[in-house]
């Protein structure tokens, strides 16, 4: 039997095992059943790809989405490992062919939908072959509270009662507690052994500002950080999908839309420019990214605060795949925290979830207001104990914010708030504070209580900043109704009462852009390098086409980086250069050997 570091080496050219990757995959191999918890860019794939050439038969890859299971498999086949995908949107002939193949047991690897795999037939027909093992991707499907629930997905035991000799093994990088048991219940790995990767994703940057004009924040962003780089940017709603991707296109950033309004069409075709091309930001609400795999993400943004950190995470997780540098950049603001407390009040859910929901809510406000390492928050709240107190790679290591002694000014937000009878918004609350006399407070004769024009001292941008630092520590809370009136809490009225001191971050301090990352490969470059680097990127770009696969399939970044660096002048030399395999050396290897004898 071939081993799986052969296997490692020899087909997939890289040197060494990630992680738990070794341990999983002997697991597998031996016919064990697994769960493997692995953040995004661990390494997930290989967990499975390697133990489904080990074994006799093929390996059965559950994946939910389609475009993405194409591109697996057009990885795989470009390193010489048979695979190929069976789902709804291939023709029919051509499916016949797929089955055809599969019952003469063409193939390593074959990846279908779930619905696909749960009818009677497909199950009839992997129960005349061979099987090696079942793979279930994104397994967190399963999971009623998640976001990326998939009813299918719950059926999936049934593989289990069918095929009990065959050894499954289910793969996330959702990784909170709750999620684990549920995805454990219903694909019933009770038997399995649990794999815990640390979910740290070192090489990206967590980075929150204040939101003040987050279109021209962000592209200052793009524009000083990102130039020419593929990123994504989140928004909650479709429309302002479309006005920031025309905002950024105007401004010269290649920039396209994403959402559930567009057709079917059009969305896919948007998401297949994104995968293959390099340099394409993608403008998109939480429709878009599961299990999106395209390794050179270089930031992910977001102009609206996720709902939950799980969401937060999985999201910034798609950035820097490839273990390159990468950033997670946020705006933040008022608006976001009145929007998303007022979206659980307004769902019609039912209690036990709003509560949830809620809780949910309160642990992602915390972390953007958090005044210590943002990595430590993250790994604390994903369940993890050995966590960094410094990370040096997020904006409050590398750029510490300053606090002030708020007590006062909370003291009389408060007092204004509860003086006003508490019906009011934040922008009239402030209007009262800063004594500014306009029709409707003197309408409501606000302009004779005490707490008119207490607050003169402060600018609006300021009040604007208390306000949403009360509301996310649950200080005030903001009505259903939609006019986003403050009221008491019970932590207001024992504020007040007991006069506790409250620190509340200084604004301005981290609106800065600070350390401009390095460039993934130009900067660190000679000019000949660059040169040879850019001679490489084309050559890429020419066969990717050629394939009709993205670039990054022919060969990653990182392994053009290497090729730059160490200059291979032989095949020997070349065949050592990580994601480098047999097959590939064989393709391209002599024509690799003639750009690098030029360069
Ligand atoms: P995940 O599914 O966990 O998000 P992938 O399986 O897509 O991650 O792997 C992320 C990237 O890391 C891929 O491009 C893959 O080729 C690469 N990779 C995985 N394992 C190794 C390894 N042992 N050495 C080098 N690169 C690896
Ligand atoms: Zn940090």
């Amino acid at each position: 039997m071939t081993t799986a570091r052969n296997i490692l080496n020899s087909v997939f050219g890289y040197p060494d095992f990630r992680g738990k990757q070794a341990d999983i995959i002997t697991h597998l191999a031996d016919g064990n059943d697994c769960l493997v918890l692995m953040p995004t860019g661990g390494g997930k794939s290989l967990c499975y790809q390697i133990p489904a050439l080990m074994r006799e038969g093929v390996a059965v890859v559950v994946s939910p989405l389609i475009s993405l299971m194409q591109n697996q498999v057009a990885a795989l086949n470009e390193v010489g490992v048979h695979a190929a995908v069976l789902n709804s949107s291939l023709p029919h002939e051509e499916a016949q062919q797929v089955e055809q193949k599969l019952l003469s047991s063409e193939y390593d690897l074959l990846y279908v939908a779930p619905e696909r795999l749960l009818t009677w037939r497909f199950l009839d027909l992997i129960s005349r072959i061979p099987l090696a093992l079942f793979a279930i991707d994104e397994a967190h499907c399963v999971s009623q509270w998640g976001h990326d629930f998939r009813p299918e997905y719950s059926q999936l035991s049934v593989l289990h009662e069918r095929f009990p000799n065959v050894p499954r093994i289910a793969l996330t990088a959702t990784a909170d507690p709750v999620t684990r048991q549920e995805i454990i219940e219903r694909l019933a790995l009770h038997e399995a052994k649990v794999f815990v990767s640390s979910f740290d994703r070192p090489n990206i940057r967590y980075h929150i500002i204040d939101k003040l004009n987050s279109k021209q924040q962000l592209l200052m962003f793009v524009q000083t950080e990102h130039s020419g780089d593929a990123g994504i940017v989140y928004c909650l709603a479709r429309k302002k999908v479309d006005e920031i991707t025309e905002w950024l296109n105007s401004h010269g950033i290649r920039a396209l839309p994403y959402h559930a309004g567009m057709s079917l069409h059009q969305r896919a075709s948007n998401q297949e420019t994104f995968l293959r091309e390099d340099d394409v930001v993608m403008v998109a609400t939480i429709a878009f990214g599961m299990g999106i795999d395209k390794p050179d993400v270089r930031f992910v943004a977001h102009l609206d605060m996720p709902k939950s950190i799980e969401a937060y995470y999985q999201e910034t997780g798609r950035a820097g795949r490839d273990g390159l540098k990468a950033n997670a950049w946020m705006a933040y603001g008022l608006n976001d925290v009145i929007q998303q407390r007022r979206m659980i009040e307004e769902s019609d859910a039912q209690q036990q979830f709003k509560q949830v929901a809620t809780q949910k809510l309160e642990s992602m406000l915390a972390y953007c207001e958090t005044i210590t390492c943002r990595r430590m928050y993250l790994l604390r709240y994903l369940g993890e104990t050995i966590v960094p107190e410094y990370c040096g790679n997020c904006d409050i290591c590398l750029n510490p914010p300053k606090t002030w002694d708020a007590t006062v000014e909370v003291q009389k937000a408060l007092s204004c708030v509860y003086r006003t009878g508490q019906q009011f918004g934040v922008g009239y609350l402030i209007d009262v504070l800063r004594g500014n006399c306009t029709a409707r407070v003197k309408y409501w004769n606000h302009d004779q209580i005490s707490t008119f024009g207490i607050g003169r001292d402060l600018p609006v941008k300021t009040w604007r900043a208390v306000f949403r630092q009360i509301i996310a520590r649950g200080l005030l809370t903001t009505d259903s109704e939609g006019y986003g009136a403050l009221w008491f809490t019970e932590t207001s009225r024992s504020v007040l009462k007991e006069q506790q001191r409250i620190f509340l971050r200084q604004l301005g301090v981290n609106d800065r852009f600070f350390q401009s990352m390095e460039p993934v490969g130009e900067s660190s470059f000679s000019a000949a390098e660059q040169q040879l680097w850019e001679q490489l990127r084309a050559w890429r770009a020419k066969t990717a086409l050629e394939h009709g696969v993205p670039a990054y399939v022919i060969f990653h970044d990182t392994t053009l980086k290497e090729l730059v660096h160490v200059c291979p002048q032989t095949v020997e030399e070349l065949s050592r250069i990580t994601g480098i395999g047999a097959h590939k050396l064989d393709r391209y290897g002599a024509h690799l050997i003639s750009i690098l004898h030029r360069g």
